[in-house]
């Protein structure tokens, strides 16, 4: 795809007002892989985000250089964030991207800055660094090298297999900092992935991918979010995922269950409808008490999954080269007191 081959238009003054800034430039694409999907370009004012000190997670930083994605999970918990900025969370989400498409200048002077204490700074936290979208912009080379030239540690979380077009890069950063890389795998089931996570490289590719990561000697994680009740959690099919994990060469996996927070659980249940009704009634028992499915059950799957990575052989990596495993998410937070609203995901 060529930049000629697109339709740009400018900023309106609705643009705006909703993105808080002029700098708006409105595209589309037409060609099949973007079809449907509306870019909106900004210029942004800042881009490492501060996760609130109250926070739970096991990292500080962020940097999400988009909003929205186009792989389209229906229980994306980033959903509610395009509330924030008056757009869709359910199609519209899916398909109106924002693209910070000064994110890598921005980054490297924010890292020059000597306010800039070199902390860790985590990627696809929000929405996936690597969605179809980067395949355009690359915007990630240019951060990637910015945190390599300042020796910056940084971790990843994708699904997309994209990634691998800068193993190059990841390669040289990790020959000086701490490169974390995690590859979100849920569940291996194609007809599960097919509708549940539309937008998406395969499972098996991204498996690929995690072992063409491996092998290059950036040792990478699975996630193995989200495990989905009734749909991805039978025996056989935990066995399936985990086994495939191991044989892809995984320096780790995390089981986590899926979480439905507002924003994800209305598009999720509507979904469930649509494609499974007959499981709406034992979803609502399931998560009567909001977001999280029961204690009893997270600790079953977890003790599941940690039995069958046992047996697989799945372990610590034991790589040298500064690999680390990315920080396990998960846990609910508030809102930053910047001027971007993070909410962690599940990729
Ligand atoms: S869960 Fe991750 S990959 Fe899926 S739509 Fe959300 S941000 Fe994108």
């Amino acid at each position: 795809m060529r930049w000629d081959n697109l339709a740009e238009s400018p900023a309106t003054p609705g643009d705006a007002a909703l993105f808080g800034t002029s700098a708006v430039t409105t595209r589309t694409f037409d060609t099949p892989e973007f079809r449907g999907i509306t870019f909106h370009e900004v210029r942004a004012r800042s881009i490492l985000n501060r996760v609130p000190g109250a926070s739970r997670m096991p990292f500080e930083w962020t940097v999400n250089p988009y909003r929205g994605c186009s792989h389209a999970c229906v229980y994306c918990f980033a959903r509610k964030t395009h509330s924030y900025l008056d757009l869709d969370t359910g199609i519209g989400f899916d398909s109106q991207i924002v693209v910070k498409v000064n994110a890598p200048e921005l980054l490297r002077r924010q890292l020059a800055s000597r306010q800039w204490q070199g902390a860790h700074i985590a990627m696809g936290t929000n929405v996936d660094c690597y969605q179809r979208a980067e395949g355009r912009y690359r915007l990630m080379p240019g951060i990637i090298s910015a945190l390599r030239d300042h020796a910056n540690p940084f971790s990843i979380l994708t699904k997309g297999t994209l990634i691998l077009r800068d193993l190059d890069l990841l390669r040289q950063a990790a020959d000086v900092t701490e490169v974390g890389v995690s590859v979100s795998v849920g569940f291996t089931d194609r007809d599960l992935w097919r509708t549940v996570e539309p937008g998406t490289p395969s499972p098996e590719r991204r498996l690929d991918a995690v072992r063409t990561l491996t092998d290059h000697g950036i040792g990478c994680g699975v996630l193995m979010a989200p495990v989905i009740p009734f749909l991805g959690d039978r025996p056989d099919q935990l066995r399936a995922t985990v086994r495939a994990i191991a044989e892809a060469g995984a320096t780790s996996v995390t089981p986590l269950v899926l979480h439905l927070r507002p924003g994800a659980r209305e598009w999720f249940m509507a979904w469930l409808r649509e494609h499974h009704p007959h499981l709406v009634a034992r979803y609502e028992r399931l998560y009567a008490e909001g977001a999280y499915a029961p204690r009893w059950y997270q600790r079953r799957i977890t003790r599941h999954v940690h039995e069958l990575a046992a047996e697989f052989g799945i372990g610590p990596s034991s790589r040298p080269g500064g690999h680390r495993r990315l920080p396990v998410r998960g846990e609910p937070e508030s809102l930053p007191a910047g001027d971007e609203p993070t909410q962690l995901t599940l990729l």
